[in-house]
């Protein structure tokens, strides 16, 4: 066998918004936990969410994390450039009568009665809203209306599964979101169905990402199973970077883009310095290679909590900018 390989993992970014210092911890995390344990890794852009875009974008992702000192054995493979094995999942799952086209606006669906309120904007699309017939196996068409999957009713609504940092979960996908959507109004799979065929299609077996996911990996593994697709990849949900208001990392925090930092003249080694102090690594902030950074890596010394950024963080990466 040329490829001693056993295990596959794959780095995800999106494209949509430069990558941020929580990213940077994960995708650090994910690279050195594969590095370690000999996996072998993908680079997969995930371009599918919302308008096209640009290939600088994806260039740009690339180059930020060569910058970090990231590698990676394939890649980068954009989502978009080839849709036929989500097209293909869409027809075994209307086949056998698993999905459905549904119109219903997102107006109707919040105006059903007693839904109940899952979190992150999603709202409850529960078996009330399924058109007459809905089971009938049928053949697939993409004619601008969305495609629902049908999640089962009773204990299988339920989705159990051990994190490798998490812990045993129990995602109750028919209680919170209910039917989600797998194919968009815009003609392109949804992100929870690509996801599912890409994994499954590029041999990735571990799978390692933000704990704001968990109630993803719920919806995934239905379709895992409801696809057929043999032995689940393990997940690892990792607790994610933070505001100082306890929100995740995001524009409203200011700008934690790691080009910002980049053009500010702060080195990689800041970047990965900080990261490392906050998966606790070090005593205190210092510079770190990437190759140091895999070496040192102790999954067990990370916080299981969120790590807040403060503005000491944010003084100590200006700080190690160099002054040209
Ligand atoms: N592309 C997704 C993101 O950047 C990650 C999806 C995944 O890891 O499953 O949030």
């Amino acid at each position: 066998m040329s490829d001693t390989h056993t295990q596959r993992t794959r780095l995800a970014p999106s494209p949509t918004g430069a990558l941020h210092l929580g990213n940077a911890r994960t995708f650090l995390v994910n690279w050195a936990i594969a590095r370690r344990e000999r996996w072998s890794i993908v680079l997969r852009v995930e371009d599918l969410d919302g308008p096209r875009v640009k290939p600088e974008a994806i260039e740009g992702v690339c180059r930020t994390l060569a910058w970090l000192g990231i590698d990676w054995d394939t890649g980068p493979l954009v989502q978009s450039q080839d849709l036929g094995p989500c097209r293909e999942a869409m027809g075994q799952l209307a086949r056998a009568g698993r999905a459905y086209p549904s119109a219903v606006s997102r107006a109707e669906v919040e105006s059903a009665a007693s839904a109940p309120h899952p979190g992150d904007h999603e709202v409850w699309f529960g078996p009330q809203l399924r058109p007459a017939g809905w089971g009938a196996g049928r053949s697939f068409e993409d004619t601008g209306t969305a495609w629902r999957f049908v999640v089962p009713e009773g204990p299988e609504a339920r989705v159990g599964f051990v994190d490798r940092f998490a812990g045993a979960q129990g995602v109750d996908v028919g209680g919170t979101v209910g039917d989600f959507v797998i194919w968009t109004r815009r003609g392109v799979p949804a992100y929870q169905l690509a996801v599912v065929v890409d994994d499954h299609r590029q041999g990735v077996t571990r799978v390692i990402r933000g704990d704001d996911l968990i109630s993803s990996a719920g919806r995934q593994l239905l379709l895992w199973r409801a696809l057929g697709l043999g032995p689940e990849p393990e997940y690892w949900h990792l607790p994610l970077v933070v505001g100082p208001d306890g929100r995740r990392l995001a524009k409203r925090h200011g700008d934690t883009r790691v080009d910002r930092y980049r053009g500010l003249g702060v080195p990689a080694e800041a970047v990965v310095g900080l990261c490392a102090w906050w998966c606790g690594m070090t005593p205190e902030r210092r510079l770190m290679s990437a190759r140091e950074f895999a070496a040192g890596l102790d999954v067990s010394m990370m916080p299981r909590a969120a790590t807040v950024m403060g503005m000491e963080d944010e003084a100590w990466l200006h700080g190690c900018a160099s002054r040209r």
